[in-house]
């Protein structure tokens, strides 16, 4: 369950609840401040490698022990972009020479609450398969053999890679035709 906040973290103050702009939100008496609670960014990356996607499975929560999208949180100060280099890397030992943001979906975590998700096209991929400490396998999937992902955001971002394809496959035919 998502941890909640009750303390104002600068100054320790116990917060009050207070509308602005229609949304219930944390407010510190003693800093007459709000506390913004914005959602996260949380990256998946789509690593297709001769036809094959690459997956990792979670050895932590939310959805230990599922199948996933590599990627993670963005860190202060990151582009998307490197941070989905950065967690493809941590999470799969590979590294992609380019990343270019495909989308942007969102996901309601159990967890996180609100996690806005750039999903990051990562091509140019060199480096020796390795799943992270959070991983428990790191893997290239066939197309038609893909697990199911734990994530609403991935499934969403992998049912239009795969239409994407079938678009580029029709296309193929009818110019060899
Ligand atoms: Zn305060």
């Amino acid at each position: 369950m998502r941890k909640k906040l009750i303390y104002c973290p600068y100054c320790s103050a116990r917060f009050e609840d207070k509308k602005e702009h229609g949304f219930k939100r944390h407010y510190c008496p003693k800093c007459r401040d709000f506390f913004y609670d914005n959602p996260l960014v949380g990256t998946a990356v789509v690593a297709v490698k001769a036809g094959q996607l690459l997956l990792i499975k979670r050895n932590i929560h939310p959805g230990r022990g599922m199948w996933a999208l590599p990627g993670g949180f963005a860190e202060q100060g990151e582009t998307v972009e490197a941070a989905a280099k950065r967690e493809l890397y941590e999470e799969t030992g590979l590294k992609a020479k380019k990343a270019v943001i495909d989308a942007v979906l969102t996901e309601n975590s159990f967890m996180y609450g609100t996690v806005i998700v750039p999903v990051i096209k990562a091509s140019g991929l060199t480096g020796k398969l390795k799943p992270g400490k959070d991983e428990l396998e790191a893997k290239f999937f066939d197309m038609d053999k893909l697990p199911l992902l734990v994530f609403s955001t991935h499934r969403k971002a992998v049912r239009e890679l795969i239409k994407g394809r079938g678009t580029d496959a029709q296309r193929d035919r009818r110019t060899e035709g």
